[in-house]
């Protein structure tokens, strides 16, 4: 099992969430999405941890800033996808679809996932039931097509909801607020997004992480998740 701690990055502007996970046996450390290296070497040095590895999910500059620093800090290893290679500062291990990343007696299976971008992985923790979906899966919305297509992005939602139900998922932003108002735009009156942001409220006021929700919350109500073809993702994605 792994043990999971958010760490707040860029806050208040765009608002990232690294994630330090120690596989409890081996007591190894891994940093997924160092945003900034700031926050999270305070919150190494309080908890007295050194990691031994970076998780990316993608290249982007707010989940690969903190990487060379990181290196330098605590001398990490540092794994993403091998489409990735050339632009993910410091890159040590290449994974692709189908490899598994071994972090002490804990296995993440990489999932690809383009549509935000090119190269975009998850790492997901069965043993854990842990998903962690970088850009690509936020609460109640879903990152921005950059690189890939709407057809690549329905494809990778699929992958994500073929996932077990009761697996937790862990963001890449803290975009919750933005995705309420698009959840509650296509599905006003469901109780299930009324009890998904009472959790939300609840969590977002004593200054945690609204989440984590299960895959089968989310597939309850991210309109993304909801919609039943690719027609209407379109239509979903173009209101
Ligand atoms: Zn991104
Ligand atoms: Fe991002």
């Amino acid at each position: 099992m792994i043990k999971i701690f958010p760490i707040l990055c860029r806050a208040g502007t765009m608002d990232n969430y690294a994630y330090l996970l120690t596989d409890e046996k081996s007591q190894i450390s891994a940093i997924i999405d160092p945003s900034e290296v700031a926050p999270i070497q305070k919150f190494c040095e309080t908890q007295n941890i050194k990691p031994k590895y970076v998780l990316n999910t993608h290249h982007h500059f707010d989940h690969t800033d903190g990487n060379l620093a990181l290196k330098n800090l605590y001398n990490v290893q540092i794994v993403g996808h091998s489409k990735d290679a050339h632009r993910i500062p410091g890159i040590d291990i290449c994974l692709q679809e189908g490899d598994y990343f071994q972090l002490g007696e804990s296995q993440a299976q990489i999932i690809s996932v383009d549509g935000h971008t090119i190269g975009h992985i998850l790492y997901y923790f069965a043993n854990s039931q842990t998903l962690f979906t970088g850009d690509m899966l936020f609460n109640l919305c879903i990152g921005g097509i950059f690189e890939g297509t709407a057809e690549q992005m329905w494809q990778s939602i699929q992958k994500i909801k073929a996932l077990p139900e009761e697996t937790r998922f862990y963001p890449g932003h803290e975009y919750t607020r933005y995705g309420a108002n698009e959840a509650l735009y296509f599905s006003q009156n469901s109780e299930e997004v009324k009890k998904y942001l009472e959790q939300a409220q609840t969590h977002l006021q004593q200054g945690l992480p609204a989440g984590p929700y299960t895959l089968k919350e989310e597939k309850q109500c991210n309109p993304y998740l909801t919609a039943t073809d690719f027609k209407e993702f379109v239509h979903r994605l173009n209101s």
